[in-house]
């Protein structure tokens, strides 16, 4: 049977619950357990994926299409869970079942559907779906903060959800901030005993306190929360800020006896942890021996959180080479506006993400070219392969309207142009071609070097794509589709034959990159840029190959 560990968060939003169930998954794992995760996000949206990267950050695409959030992209990240559409729920989401149930008149026996108890079972189901034969541990997320209205059914679910198991198959941990008032000198506990006193009065008394603090916490504090909080004194643990990276949280919950506690809680059979590869990693960020400059040019520079995946991508290929990745962040409009050089000037690697609408489309062609043009490392996702492809057919073929049809219409030469199944579709939720398809790798490129081998899976998450009437032209002109679907009717790479590291990808390789499995082709990216930084020469693909001085 499998027990479960229940996640919440109080006093203020953005404590970092994604990241604490992450690495509570990691620590886990690491004691030979298997783990699955989950969020619950009380808004009403059905998924993140109609949802403005202003709004919400980055949606997360998991293998089988799902739009999810990003924090399920940490729960990737630090673990080896496998993550489904069940591992993602919103209010919405609950909603849209129950009422599709209650419309066919079959599930609810001519009652009055209510919260509790239909919403709460719907949730129950959810939790108990995950709770499979392979799994040891379900982790599941409660989204928003206690206290608010929206987040109650879920709260009330996972309640209900201990009488239903058994209470000593289940943990609750309440995630909180200790703040530090510098008038007073002094952390405050005070926060933490009401948002605990929230929780309580909706009967779940939790078992575990993380409490988030910017100053070590003296035990004294902790003592006084314990008392006052009705927890153990050793269940009450610091989450101090991390000074280098979000990768040594799962250390210091080691450090404070929490994988110990939790087994011990839970009566789980785990064996002795096995922190090797994991503090190898961090060891890494902490000492880099290089470092590398790399200009991400963008349309949502200001949200910290829309490119999340990519950054931290970006990251894990530096851990890859032992080298820091300092990103300049670029608004592809200020691109337009002043220029390539005066923005690009000194960088050693270009890279353009994902994207939708016109906003910066020209700021980013621009930069593409100056990459293009001066040999500097490019790496395309998405629409920034889309752009790579306009930018090459407007300079080197001549094509002055080449265009991609999200922009323009009618343009003489669309050369990116709605995907052939997606004429007709109206309805924006979750249509796009999504999730994970294969790929052919050509032999000899850049790309099928990375990946070392011939057959690919990456996810995807888009309407148009690469117009093949175009790529015969293209090819001989220099740009190849070095990686196809495996009818070759999709384009999904590109890159540059002369070129020392120009790679474009129509999918999107942000979403499988692991700080311990940095993906390929980001970690190649950065070996060609720290090539160009550190030796001032650049090499292609039949020179000795971009890789970086040894880590
Ligand atoms: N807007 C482009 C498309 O739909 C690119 C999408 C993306 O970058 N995710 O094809």
């Amino acid at each position: 049977m499998s027990k479960h560990i229940f996640v919440t968060g109080g006093v203020v939003s953005s404590l970092g619950k994604g990241l604490t169930c992450a690495s509570i998954g990691m620590i886990l794992e690491q004691r030979g357990l298997r783990v699955r995760l989950q969020k619950f996000d009380p808004y009403i949206n059905v998924d993140p994926g109609t949802m403005s990267p202003y709004q919400h950050g980055e949606v997360y695409v998991l293998d089988d299409g799902s739009e999810t959030d990003l924090d399920l992209g940490h729960y990737e990240r630090f673990t080896h869970a496998t993550l489904t559409k069940d591992c993602n729920y919103t209010t919405g989401k609950i909603y849209l079942s129950v009422i599709q149930k209650e419309r066919e008149g079959r599930y609810y026996e001519g009652k009055t559907v209510q919260v509790i108890p239909h919403v709460t079972d719907e949730i129950k189901a959810a939790i108990h779906q995950l709770a499979t034969d392979d799994v040891d541990v379900v982790i599941t997320e409660i989204g928003g903060t206690v206290g608010d209205i929206e987040s109650l059914p879920f709260l009330e679910a996972i309640r209900q959800f201990a009488i239903d198991v058994g209470r000593e198959n289940c943990v609750y941990i309440h995630l909180t901030l200790v703040p530090y008032l510098k008038a007073a000198a002094e952390l405050k506990t005070k926060p933490t005993q009401h948002s605990v006193g929230a929780l309580r009065q909706i009967g779940i008394q939790p078992d575990f306190l993380i409490c988030r603090t910017e100053q070590p916490l003296p035990a004294d504090d902790k003592d006084k929360i314990a008392l006052f909080c009705n927890v153990d004194k050793k269940a009450v643990i610091e989450e101090r800020d991390k000074q280098y990276s979000i990768y040594e949280v799962p250390l210091s919950f080691v450090k404070n006896g929490l994988d110990s506690l939790l087994v011990k809680r839970l009566a789980l059979k785990a064996s002795p942890l096995d922190l090797t590869a994991w503090t190898d990693m961090v060891d890494r960020v902490i000492n880099p021996k290089h470092e590398v400059r790399i200009a991400v040019v963008g349309k949502y520079m200001k949200h910290r959180d829309a490119y999340k995946s990519v950054y931290e991508s970006l990251d894990h290929a530096g851990i890859a080479h032992r080298s820091r990745v300092s990103v300049v962040r670029i608004e592809a409009e200020e691109v337009g506006a002043r220029g390539a050089d005066a923005l690009l000037g000194g960088v050693d690697g270009v890279l353009v993400p994902g994207g939708f609408g016109m906003r910066g489309i020209e700021g980013k062609i621009e930069a593409i070219r100056y990459a293009r043009t001066r040999g500097i490392p490019f790496f395309g996702i998405c629409l920034g392969m889309q752009c790579a492809v306009i930018e090459f057919a407007r300079s080197v073929l001549e094509l002055e309207d080449a265009n991609s049809t999200e922009f323009e219409k009618d343009c003489d030469h669309p050369v990116i142009a709605l995907m052939e199944d997606q004429h007709g579709v109206t309805k924006r939720g979750g249509t796009m071609r999504l999730g994970a398809w294969p790929c052919s790798l050509e032999p000899d490129r850049l790309a099928r070097k990375a990946y070392g081998v011939e057959q690919i899976s990456e996810r995807h998450r888009h309407r148009y794509e690469f117009n093949n009437t175009y790529r015969d032209a293209m090819e001989k002109a220099g740009l190849v589709a070095s990686g196809k679907s495996p009818d070759g009717q999709i384009v999904e790479i590109v890159e540059l034959a002369d070129h020392p590291w120009f790679v474009a990808v129509q999918f999107h390789p942000e979403f499988k990159s692991k700080p311990t499995e940095p993906h390929p082709l980001f970690r190649d990216f950065i070996g060609a840029a720290l090539n160009r930084r550190e030796t001032g020469r650049t090499t292609g693909i039949d020179g000795a190959s971009a890789k970086a001085p040894t880590p």
